[in-house]
C-alpha cells in the first residue's frame, strides 16, 4: 500500500490538492476486488482500507492483458500496439491463454477472488513483463486514487471501488467525482519523467480496471453461473 499511496499524496501535493488531516491506509483479508473508503466521524480524516484479492486481480488481468498484446521489437526498443483483429486471432489460437482469461474471471465471478486459475509463466526479461508491470501499477493507481477522490471530495458515506461498485445508496455523482481525481493523480504520476507509465497517464488502467470489473459483474450476474 505504502508504494501505490506515497505517489498518490505526492501527486496531490504537486496538483494542489489539499489532503485534509490525511488518510490512514492498508489491507484488509476480504473476499472481493474491492477498495473502501470511511470517513473517521467528527475529522478530516479517512481511513482507506482494500482487499488482498485486488492486488492479486490487478496482478493477473494486467498479465492476461499484457499477454494478448502486440509487442513489436524496433532498433529503438518494444512497442505495444491495440491491434484488435491481433488480439482476437491470439485469443482464439492460444488455448492456454484462453483458459487463463476463463478462470481468472469465472473465479472472480463465483467466489470473489482468485480460484484455481492456472499459472502462466512469463519472464521478466521479455518485453511483454515490462507491460504487465506498467498496466497493473496503472490499475492499482487508478483504483486506491479513487478511494482518495471520495475522501477530497468529503464523500460521507464513503465508497466502493471494484466489483461491487453499483451498491444502490452510492450516487453515481460520488462515483464520478473519486474517478475524476483518479484519473488526475494517475496522469500525473504516469507523466512522470523518471518513471514514465504511459497506461497510467492516458487512462488506459482506469479503463481496464473498470472493464475489467465490469466483466466479472456480468459474469456473476449470468444465470449459468
Ligand atoms: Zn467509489
Amino acid at each position: 500500500m505504502e508504494n501505490i499511496c506515497r505517489p498518490i499524496e505526492e501527486a496531490l501535493v504537486a496538483l494542489k490538492i489539499p489532503l485534509k488531516t490525511g488518510v490512514a491506509y492498508g489491507t484488509v483479508w476480504e473476499a472481493g476486488v474491492n477498495a473502501a473508503q470511511y470517513k473517521v466521524p467528527l475529522t478530516d480524516t479517512s481511513v482507506i482500507n482494500v482487499n488482498f484479492p485486488l492486488f492479486s486481480f490487478c496482478s493477473m488481468m494486467s498479465k492476461a492483458t499484457a499477454l494478448l498484446l502486440p509487442h513489436n521489437a524496433t532498433e529503438a526498443g518494444s512497442f505495444v500496439s491495440f491491434d484488435l483483429q491481433y488480439i482476437g486471432r491470439k485469443l482464439q489460437s492460444n488455448r492456454a491463454l484462453q483458459g487463463y482469461w476463463a478462470k481468472l474471471v469465472h473465479s472472480h465471478a463465483v467466489f470473489d477472488r482468485a480460484k484455481g486459475v492456472p499459472r502462466l509463466r512469463l519472464s521478466y526479461q521479455e518485453p511483454v513483463a515490462r507491460t504487465r508491470y506498467l498496466l497493473c501499477q496503472a490499475m492499482e493507481l487508478f483504483a486506491v486514487g479513487h478511494e482518495y477522490g471520495h475522501h477530497i471530495e468529503d464523500h460521507s458515506l464513503g465508497g466502493i471501488a471494484g466489483a461491487d461498485a453499483d451498491f444502490g445508496n452510492i450516487s453515481h455523482r460520488h462515483e464520478h467525482e473519486a474517478d475524476l481525481i483518479s484519473a488526475l493523480v494517475s496522469s500525473q504520476i504516469g507523466a512522470n519523467p523518471n518513471a514514465p507509465n504511459l497506461f497510467a497517464s492516458t487512462g488506459a488502467g482506469a479503463v481496464l480496471m473498470l472493464g475489467a470489473t465490469d466483466l466479472v459483474r456480468r459474469a456473476a450476474s449470468n444465470k449459468y453461473r
